[in-house]
């Protein structure tokens, strides 16, 4: 072990598991170490940058000799950008470790006696599944370290250059972003489009945004593609210009015309958050058409949608069985975004009832409700979970007989969960995208309910993210 003060280089570490969040762990004298970027089989020389009694951890400074189980990235832009992350590992390893964490965090921070966890529902198209990407335009191009030696004096240091670049923002260096030729994270037309608007501004001498002086015109372009067909593009523009702005869209119109909306957003602010501003139509009708099962759900440039439109609708199959429904029960669906799991499984209940924080994703559901023709058999209800969902609410739209939630990455809000195990709804399905806090709210629960269904799906080949679905039973 190599020791100055405060740097703590361990040396020939063998990573020997996957851990969580992207971390795997190898142990030193009993002692667990989590690594960042190795991978299980790895021997790595480790710079710590915590250590406390029990654990440490660090990042690899030298790779001794990589795991057998590493496959080559098939992406050229792997490592640098932000995106799919787990790409040196094959699949099957991937769902291995998916499924592991899952197991991890419920026997661990759960506590709470479990049925086997069946085995993760793995996607059947690991490459082209997201039906959403949104882009960045940057006036300073990422360029690695070891591409960076090779370049010509003029350019600036610190890993970038002055070159106009469009694509993601690049890992761990806010105002740069990573020129991407193909992402294989959306199918075309998303990367001919992307890279014609680069060609066009650079040809006509559009300005790029820069994210340090808030500087420069096209600053971001969201595009929405959908298995039924329909696809729209939005493009975020720094200030507005008449001119300029009509000469790119009336190019993009006749470049790409299968395109089905077209929109623009003017954003002066410095943040690129869309919420509060107001996208307009320059062709189309300004929202996609997407489909799950036979639910059609209406998307706006603002609207959450599921970004796996494959995977969501397995997702949704596994919460729609785990809900037992036979036609006639008051299904709850907190947390109800635009209102896709409660209209998924509306046909199988009798009455679905959403409660959802944001007003707009509430017209959204009430919209979708139209669409599928189910506006006497759904209703909807903006407000936070914990104010609306109060005995008066339920005494008034009927006692649950399944609630299902799908909360946010922090969990369930504990007065929530008291309500859950004081109003006793027969069945409680729990969709999560963070099993540690999913883990930690069925211990609260545990009061009340038992865990009786555990099914792990992935809905982000490549990426660290898993979301695990669970059914709980009122004990008797
Ligand atoms: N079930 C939906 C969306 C789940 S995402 C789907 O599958 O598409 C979680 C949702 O919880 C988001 O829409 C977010 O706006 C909402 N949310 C977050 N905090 C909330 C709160 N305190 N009360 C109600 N909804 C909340």
């Amino acid at each position: 072990m190599a020791r100055k003060k405060k740097d703590i280089v361990l040396e020939n570490i063998l990573i020997e598991d996957y851990a969580a969040e992207g971390k795997s762990l190898a142990k030193v004298d009993g002692k667990v170490i989590f690594v960042e970027q190795a991978v299980p089989g790895d021997v790595v020389d480790v710079r710590l940058i915590k250590n406390k009694k029990d654990w440490a951890e660090g990042f690899p400074i030298r790779y001794v000799s990589y795991s057998e189980e590493r496959v080559t990235p098939f992406c050229s832009h792997f490592g640098v950008c932000g995106g799919c992350q787990w790409q040196m590992l094959p699949y099957k390893k991937q769902l291995k470790y998916k499924q592991k964490q899952a197991a991890d965090n419920l026997e661990r921070i759960a506590k709470v006696q479990l049925p086997e966890i069946q085995p993760i529902i793995g996607a059947a198209t690991t490459q082209y599944y997201r039906n959403k990407i949104e882009y960045t335009f940057g006036t300073e191009a990422f360029v690695p370290k070891d591409e960076f030696v090779k370049l010509k004096a003029t350019d600036t240091p610190n890993g970038a250059t002055s070159d106009l670049a469009a694509g993601f923002h690049a890992r761990g260096f806010w105002s740069k972003v990573v020129d991407i030729q193909k992402c294989y994270l959306q199918k075309e037309p998303t990367n001919e489009l992307r890279l014609a608007i680069k060609d066009f501004a650079k040809e006509n001498d559009y300005s790029f945004y820069n994210l340090r002086s808030h500087q420069g015109f096209l600053r971001t372009l969201l595009v929405r593609l959908c298995e039924t067909g329909e696809w729209m593009a939005n493009i975020m523009l720094g200030h507005d210009d008449k001119v300029k702005r009509e000469a790119l869209l009336d190019f993009i119109l006749q470049r790409f015309p299968d395109i089905t909306s077209l929109l623009y957003t003017i954003n002066t602010k410095q943040n690129d958050s869309i919420y509060d501003l107001k996208p307009e139509i320059y062709y189309g009708k300004g929202y996609v058409i997407e489909k799950l099962d036979e639910f059609q759900f209406k998307i706006g440039p603002k609207s959450f949608f599921q970004t796996n439109t494959q995977q969501a609708t397995r997702l949704y199959q596994v919460t729609r069985d785990f809900a037992e429904l036979t036609g006639k029960e008051v299904l709850y669906d907190l947390y109800c975004g635009t209102g896709s799991i409660g209209i998924f499984c509306s046909k199988e209940a009798g009455l679905v009832i959403g409660v959802e924080l944001i007003e707009e994703a509430i017209e959204d559901a009430k919209q979708n409700a139209m669409l599928n023709g189910l506006q006497n058999k759904t209703q909807f209800y903006a407000g936070d979970v914990i104010d609306i969902c109060t005995e008066k609410f339920f005494t008034q739209h009927g006692h649950p007989d399944v609630i299902i939630t799908d909360p946010p990455r922090a969990g369930m809000h504990g007065v929530l969960i008291e309500k859950i195990n004081e109003i006793a709804a027969p069945v409680v399905v729990y969709v999560s995208c963070n099993p540690a806090t999913q883990a930690r709210d069925l211990a609260l629960l545990n009061k009340k309910y038992e865990v009786t269904k555990v099914q792990p799906v992935d809905m982000f080949p490549h990426t660290l993210h898993i979301e695990n679905v669970v059914q709980l039973k009122l004990r008797k």
